[in-house]
């Protein structure tokens, strides 16, 4: 039943965009919003459906090249996420689904397709692929942990002026450049999966804080022993 109180959590295109688990971030929200006592409503959009414009955080996932190209023709011809994200909706771009936010990214045989441009990025195909754990210093402004996840990706990720590097790389490879992934406003992207937020639930309380405003603390310690197992299985020292 929609409720026009509930926090609307938009995942977008799960037939399409969801791998390694991406869908995990939609969980990780509820969960870190419901035991807050916020109650949340979650649509998820095939891509076959309108976007719609009200949700407060979108979230979209990793994918193949293919289906990753039908899903930036279709959020281009929608349009609803650009509009939701005119008015202030947050959004986690993950992997498939952040090259997409930029003005274009490496097709199956590295041909440039055009994005959405939601993000002043650039992307293509890079020398190698990237795979593996990827560790990351959140840029000191958000005020955040370090970043844990895995990537496993071709593309290679350029930054332009009007967005800020997310973190910067410590283990792997990220957008290429010795960053991991980009934000600009509300507007999140990375190539972390993991899933990103429930290796990284700072980054999630981060995304609900621009749509509810300050938190109530939760009891971090079963995710922090995950993230202290994991970073320390990759940082030296
Ligand atoms: N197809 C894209 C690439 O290889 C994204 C892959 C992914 O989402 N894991 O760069």
């Amino acid at each position: 039943m929609p409720s026009d109180s509930a926090l609307r959590i938009v995942w977008i295109y799960p037939d399409l965009l969801s791998t390694y688990g991406d869908q995990g971030n939609v969980l990780v929200l509820e969960q870190r919003a419901n035991r807050r006592g916020i109650a949340t409503e979650t649509i998820h959009v095939r891509s076959a459906d309108p976007v719609p414009e009200t949700g407060d955080i979108y979230l979209i996932g990793g994918g193949e090249d293919r289906p990753q190209i039908l899903a930036a023709e279709r959020l281009r011809r929608d349009g609803g996420l650009h509009h939701a994200v005119a008015r202030g909706a947050a959004l986690l771009a993950v992997c498939a689904g952040y090259q997409i936010m930029g003005s274009t990214f490496g097709g199956e045989e590295g041909q440039p397709v055009d994005g959405i441009g939601l993000l002043d990025i650039a992307s293509s195909r890079g020398p190698a692929r990237a795979v593996g754990e990827l560790a990351a210093e959140v840029d000191a402004a958000l005020n955040l942990p370090t970043l844990t996840g895995f990537e496993n990706h071709m593309g290679v990720t350029h930054l332009g002026p009007g967005v800020k590097p997310l973190s910067r790389t410590l283990v792997g490879v990220g957008n290429g450049d010795g960053f991991e992934g980009c934000y600009a406003g509300h507007v999140v992207g990375t190539y972390l999966h993991g899933p990103a937020l429930a290796r990284n639930p700072a980054l999630a309380d981060l995304l609900l804080s621009w749509r509810v405003g300050d938190l109530a603390p939760l009891d971090n310690s079963r995710y922090d022993a995950l993230r202290q197992e994991r970073l320390a299985a990759v940082l030296p020292g």
